[in-house]
């Protein structure tokens, strides 16, 4: 009965973090590229780092939710217990969401799934960026806890931390080279003052 009750708590909070990232798309496609970092090798590596995630965020629950096949995976905690870890799970998606929605309307028209600069494109530093370099990949990070407290299973629970894990080791550093390059000293001047994806007060 709980694990029903997390499940479902599971799918709205998927279908909460879709709202924003449908709606941005819809902005992005009017954008014109100035610097576009997918080029060659680049494009099949950051496609692989972006699908990978989807594998865990997405297919590997619903797999483990509209079929038996996970069920061997199943951990079994006290009532009490499976309890505490849902309501952990549901705030820290409630948490992820909300960082998910500001840092959208923060970054605005510069959001891109990619790694590339448009043209017009500005630094961002206020809102929610003025503590936290990367609090869209923060919100990821939360959304990937939630999802391990939210489904009691050691696959599809932790799917979306592991899956991501490569995206945030590579794609950061790929991405704070790129505005390094673009941004310069304006950039590393932010950096000096915010944290990655931990807010520095
Ligand atoms: N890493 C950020 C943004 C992810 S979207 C976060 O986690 O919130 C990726 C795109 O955002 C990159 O292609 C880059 O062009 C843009 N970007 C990243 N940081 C930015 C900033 N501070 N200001 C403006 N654009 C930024």
């Amino acid at each position: 009965m709980l694990d029903t009750i997390f499940k479902v708590v599971w799918v709205i909070g998927l279908i909460l973090a879709s709202v924003p990232r449908v709606r941005y798309t819809r902005l992005y496609r009017q954008k014109r590229i100035a610097d576009d970092r997918n080029t060659g090798l680049d494009i099949g590596l950051d496609m692989l780092l972006v699908a990978l995630p989807a594998l865990g965020m997405f297919f590997i629950p619903l797999l483990y939710m509209l079929t038996p096949w996970l069920d061997f995976a199943d951990y079994r905690l006290p009532t009490w217990a499976s309890l505490v870890a849902g309501l952990v799970g549901a705030v820290t998606f409630a948490v992820a969401l909300w960082l998910l929605w500001r840092s959208h309307a923060d970054l605005g028209r510069n959001w891109s799934p990619k790694l590339e600069v448009m043209e017009e494109h500005s630094l961002v530093t206020q809102g929610v960026f003025r503590h936290i370099r990367h609090p869209m990949y923060a919100a990821h990070l939360l959304w990937g806890i939630a999802q391990a407290f939210l489904l009691q299973n050691w696959i599809a629970g932790w799917a979306f931390l592991v899956s991501s894990l490569p995206l945030y080791l590579v794609r950061i550093p790929r991405e704070e080279q790129m505005m390094l390059e673009h941004f310069g000293d304006e950039y590393r001047e932010y950096m000096s003052r915010t944290g990655r994806v931990i807010p520095r007060p």
